[in-house]
């Protein structure tokens, strides 16, 4: 009789030890997504990817580059402006770009998907014009990989009591 041997399933679901590769949880499951998305992005100075999500389930998701039918910064140039931060740091930025977050919170208002009560997973923290954004569309949880100018957000995020929480997308 012939017996099989625990090289793996045809599915592809063993690890070359035989043993179950170890399953992705939700929180990496999205913030990979995240990651994935942020490899369409066209904008030079930072690849950024977002996914709105509620009860396990993806409603919209961006990524940051031009408006839709414009150029991108990818086959123009970035055009940066400077703008300085009541602290006294300066920020640039680029004025071609929609952010990952608002291209999302874009797209599930073109399509009519109410996003009150969802989460989003971003690959890096909201600047602080996305946060604002983010309060008031109903997000509860947002979920980033890399920190981006926290300190800039830390009153908002107090006073808002929206949530910031650190998911690492280590095993993508
Ligand atoms: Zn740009
Ligand atoms: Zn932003």
């Amino acid at each position: 009789m012939h017996e099989e041997g625990n090289s793996g399933c045809c599915c592809g679901a063993s690890g070359a030890s035989g043993q179950p590769e170890q399953r992705l949880g939700w929180h990496e499951y999205f913030m990979c997504v995240a990651h994935l998305i942020s490899r369409r992005a066209t904008c030079t100075r930072g690849h950024i990817g977002a996914v709105i999500v509620r009860d396990n389930n993806i409603l919209s998701t961006g990524y940051n580059g031009a408006p839709s039918g414009l150029p991108h910064c990818n086959e123009t140039n970035c055009k940066i402006y400077r703008s300085t931060h009541p602290d006294g740091t300066v920020e640039e930025n680029c004025v071609n770009t929609i952010h990952a977050e608002i291209n999302a919170i874009g797209q599930a208002a073109k399509h009519g998907v109410s996003i009150k009560d969802a989460d989003i997973y971003i690959t890096a923290s909201p600047c602080i014009h996305c946060l604002k954004v983010l309060i008031n569309v109903g997000i509860k949880t947002i979920y980033y990989d890399k920190p981006y100018k926290i300190e800039h957000i830390a009153e908002l995020l107090r006073l808002s009591g929206i949530r910031l929480v650190q998911v690492s997308a280590e095993n993508c």
